[in-house]
């Protein structure tokens, strides 16, 4: 085990991945990364510089100059762009409609790659969520965790969050757009989305949220011998 406790929690759109970690560095009073937020960032950036999504080449060459910042807080997550808060913004319908086509880029994925592991390794203990945290970022980790949940499952979570937040939404819309994203996210050349083979899978398509909490906070008192 390394000096800092590692958790690796990655899986689909739509298993309550993000409550869950959250509620796991709380428990386990370590701090949280989202990934996730991450790629939602420079998918603003790319978008308000006016670039086409269809030139990867173009997306490339705009990473190097995204200036971005993310919080570690569990319970006060900020995301920023050049200094401005983008919390709310980067989990809009454009960038969530537009993240699968940027976070395929190589260029992109290797330079966040990079700066994750960077933020991880002077995090102390953390979480840090995402697609391909147990089987690319943080291979390392000390204990990996594979979300799961049906699609339809997640659909109807992800719409009841979008009516709860006085959004738009329409629950076939959003089904289509699990699947698309599902679809895109396991299926591109880089770093597609599957479990670690040494990845703890973890199905919640049954469990509501402080179940699954406690259940992962049990699983890694087993493995590492804390959080109880
Ligand atoms: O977790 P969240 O839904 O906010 O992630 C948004 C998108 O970012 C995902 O659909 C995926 O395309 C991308 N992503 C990724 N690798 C990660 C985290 C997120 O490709 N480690």
């Amino acid at each position: 085990m390394s000096q800092s406790l590692v958790i690796a929690i990655d899986g689909p759109a739509g298993t309550g991945k993000s409550s869950v970690a959250r509620g796991l560095a709380t428990a386990l009073n370590a701090a949280y990364l989202d990934t996730g937020a991450m790629y939602r960032i420079v998918t603003l950036s790319v978008l308000r510089s006016g670039i086409d999504l269809d030139d990867p080449a173009a997306v490339a060459a705009a990473i190097g100059n995204v200036d971005m910042a993310v919080g570690h807080d569990p319970g006060e997550d900020r995301c920023y762009l050049a200094g401005e808060d983008v919390s709310a913004e980067i989990r809009g319908d454009a960038v969530t409609k537009a993240v699968s086509a940027v976070s395929a880029v190589p260029e992109v994925r290797q330079r966040l790659v990079e700066l994750q592991r960077e933020l991880a390794s002077t995090s102390g203990n953390v979480v840090v969520e995402g697609r391909d945290i147990g089987t690319v970022v943080l291979p390392d980790a000390d204990v990996k965790i594979f979300l799961t949940a049906s699609a339809e499952e997640r659909a109807r979570r992800r719409h009841g969050q979008n009516v709860a937040g006085g959004l738009p939404s329409n629950y076939e819309a959003v089904l289509a757009d699990v699947k698309r994203r599902d679809h895109l996210d396991s299926t591109r050349a880089v770093s597609p989305l599957r479990a670690a083979d040494d990845a703890i899978v973890v199905d919640t398509s049954t469990m509501n949220q402080s179940e699954v909490i406690t259940h992962l906070t049990e699983l890694v008192a087993q493995k590492v011998g804390v959080g109880q």
